[in-house]
């Protein structure tokens, strides 16, 4: 055996005890979400009826680089926190890579990914409001899983809006959210305006986060003390993810190493803000020159092959207008298992960078990302969900090129989630009827002419 260091923890007073926020650091700041109906700059209190009002200010911050994370929160971040940064040295070894690879592993979570560290922040500000009630939508059931968790921590009730293919096709997710105590509905449902008139058009509609996102804010909205929470996209949900790059910032410290490369994948933007944005501050701020890596699905890609304009969040038009990379609000991605991924737009603040090249995107087809999901579980044990799959395909084509180069370059990743429960995904991978979807230009070219009409 050899006595290489593999994993990096932080004592309990080494977990850091605020949050990043980059809007304070970056230049150019994105541009203001827009009320769709005044056409106004959005103010926090146009989203207090929605969101937590703490949680308002933080979307709109662009002053505050650091904001306190509550004793609550990191009470609750202590039960899983830090987690590992582990140094891949089986996944160097198979790929023969002069490249050094590190991952964060946030599967270790109660939930197994990512997702709770801004769940628990969430259901901890509307709690402190005096609010009862949560509601939410879910695509494959991870972030529903967290809020359902976080929403029992706290002794809120949580209603869950699930797609509905991934509320068929993953049960287990579903019985998950239960199992916690939340109520969970397949969306597009007959219980709201939005869903109904989704059904009316197209009975046959399998839902989308767009659609079971207009679900869920009209029942906030509707509903006296229930609160809306949001498990991507939004500045403030990227906010509480920083954890992860934190973390990582000081156990690459001790690891005696910086990364050259940092990957996250990429649905809306939390987890690979959350890992990248720590990193980035040091290029804004220091001269830094670390690469950040996106990666996308090929069927669902906003950010290599959408355009960065306004665009609602959600199919029904609920949301403000949000300045973003989008495939157009009523694109509906290909059912690829990773159901975190379908989602059509980028968070401003992600937007904004790469619109000024402080970060990059790929995109990936759906068999090469569980063709390294297979070789990362071989070399490193760990089945990492659909969605963290595509990180680690980057990973690999970057490793790929320091083998060609001869330069070992540090990469880190963002293990986001471990796939234990997608198991029926693998299952189609190993029997070989997994497929590749691609998206046509003239789908895409479609769906964004349909936006001109909005703004
Ligand atoms: C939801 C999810 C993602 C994608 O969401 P982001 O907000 O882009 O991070 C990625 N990985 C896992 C495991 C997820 O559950």
């Amino acid at each position: 055996m050899s006595t290489r260091q593999k994993r990096y923890f932080l004592t309990e007073e080494e977990i850091p005890t605020q949050w990043y926020n980059i809007q304070a650091d970056m230049k150019n700041k994105p541009l203001p979400p827009i009320h769709p109906a005044t056409k106004q700059p959005l103010k926090p209190e146009d989203l207090f009826p929605v969101f937590a009002e703490e949680l308002c200010r933080q979307e709109l911050d662009q002053e505050n680089a650091w904001i306190d994370i509550p004793e609550e929160v990191r009470d609750m971040y202590k039960y899983y926190r830090s987690t590992p940064l582990v140094r891949a040295y089986g996944l160097e070894e198979a790929l023969g890579t002069p490249a050094h690879i590190y991952f964060k592993n946030e599967s270790v979570s109660p939930v197994g990914s990512h997702k709770l560290n801004s769940a628990l922040a969430q259901a901890y500000y509307c709690k402190k409001q005096g609010v009862t009630n949560i509601t939410t939508e879910t695509g494959a059931g991870q972030w529903g899983a967290a809020l359902s968790y976080a929403a029992k921590v706290f002794g809120l009730e949580a209603a869950v809006y699930q797609v509905k293919i991934s509320y068929n096709q993953k049960p287990y997710r579903r019985s998950i959210m239960q199992t916690y105590g939340a109520q969970v509905t397949p969306s597009p449902s007959m219980s709201t305006k939005a869903g109904r008139k989704i059904l009316t058009e197209d009975p046959n509609n399998q839902g989308s986060l767009g659609t079971a996102i207009s679900e869920a804010i009209e029942l906030a909205m509707s509903t006296p003390n229930c609160k809306y929470t949001l498990g991507s996209v939004l500045s403030h949900v990227t906010l509480h993810q920083t954890i992860i790059g934190l973390e990582a910032e000081k156990q690459m410290a001790k690891a005696g190493e910086y990364p050259d490369i940092v990957i996250g994948c990429f649905g809306g933007g939390s987890n690979f803000g959350g890992v990248a944005f720590p990193f980035m501050r040091h290029n804004i701020l220091d001269g830094k020159t670390t690469r950040f890596v996106a990666a996308e699905p090929a069927s669902c890609p906003k950010l290599t092959r959408g355009v960065f304009q306004y665009d609602f969040g959600d199919v029904a038009g609920y949301t403000p207008l949000l300045p973003m990379y989008t495939l157009g609000h009523n694109f509906m991605p290909a059912n690829i298992h990773a159901g975190g991924l379908r989602y059509h737009g980028a968070g401003v603040i992600v937007s904004q960078l790469l619109k000024d090249k402080l970060m990059e995107a790929v995109d990936i087809p759906q068999l090469e990302t569980f063709d390294a999901g297979t070789l990362f579980a071989k070399a490193e044990g760990i089945i990492p969900a659909p969605e963290s799959c595509h990180a680690i395909a980057a990973a690999i084509r970057e490793a790929q090129k320091c083998k060609e180069t001869g330069e070992e370059k540090v990469i880190l990743f963002n293990l986001s989630g471990h796939g234990l429960i997608d198991m029926a995904a693998y299952d189609q991978y190993l029997s070989g009827s997994l497929q590749n979807f691609e998206v046509t230009d003239a789908d895409v070219a479609k769906n964004i002419s349909e936006l001109e009409k909005v703004i």
